[in-house]
């Protein structure tokens, strides 16, 4: 049902690849997840996709509720939606969503999402999950995006998460973007360049008031 991802350092509610429907021409060609997809093609495909849909068609607010309180009995600070897959991938998973962060009022979650480009899928959002305290939520954006999009995103206060393979161009406007520790300040450890593990659990940024980050890509 969630997941201790050590990279990040912090819980996750992860979804299969078909939950993937906003994706961008910068999705298909550079996710990182993809590529694991086509590395570990029947390990992912197979069961792991499967097992994470039929999780979260059965997820709801108390059951989490219960199982980090009762049955596991775990203090989780924070969780993160989706580091893979989509979370917002249609209507029902706004909802779905709004349950599982009003009944876990005293965890922090955070959402990047990309369902932002859809607009009723973005009205929903901006009337149901922008008012919950304890959720905050980043349009993931890449160069396939426009100023229009970016400056819209600002007039309606969302964060955003920015990525660019090229990572010496910045499309938008650089002063708002802080770098991410996590794939900028890559340490080497003899062999090849690697995050610090579980930088995310001590950085926080993501889950600030307002904030733009910019990814360096994943080689
Ligand atoms: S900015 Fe901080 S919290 Fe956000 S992804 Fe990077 S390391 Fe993690």
């Amino acid at each position: 049902m969630i997941t201790f991802c050590k990279d990040l350092g912090i819980y996750c509610i992860n979804r299969g690849k078909s939950s993937c429907k906003h994706m961008t021409d910068c999705c298909k060609e550079y996710c990182y997840n993809l590529k694991f997809y086509n590395i570990f093609t029947f390990s992912l495909n197979a069961n792991n996709d499967y097992i994470l849909e039929r999780t979260w068609k059965i997820m709801e607010g108390k059951l989490l509720h219960c199982l980090i309180n009762q049955h596991w009995k775990t203090d989780i600070k924070r969780i993160r939606f989706a580091a893979r897959g989509e979370c917002l991938s249609v209507k029902s998973d706004i909802f779905k969503v709004k349950d599982i962060v009003s009944y876990c009022s005293k965890v922090a979650f955070w959402l990047p999402t990309r369902a932002w480009k859809d607009g009723n899928m973005r009205a929903l959002i901006e009337k149901e999950l922008f008012p919950l305290n304890n959720l905050k939520i980043q349009a993931s954006i890449d160069y396939t995006r426009t100023k229009k999009e970016f400056n819209n995103l600002l007039e309606n206060n969302w964060s955003t998460m920015f990525f660019n393979p090229n990572d010496n161009e910045m499309i938008f406007d650089n002063d708002l973007f802080v770098k991410c520790r996590k794939t900028w300040n890559k340490v080497y450890n003899g062999k090849k360049w690697v995050n610090k593990p579980g930088l995310c659990a001590k950085c926080n940024h993501c889950t600030s008031t307002q904030n733009h980050v910019w990814l360096k890509y994943h080689k």
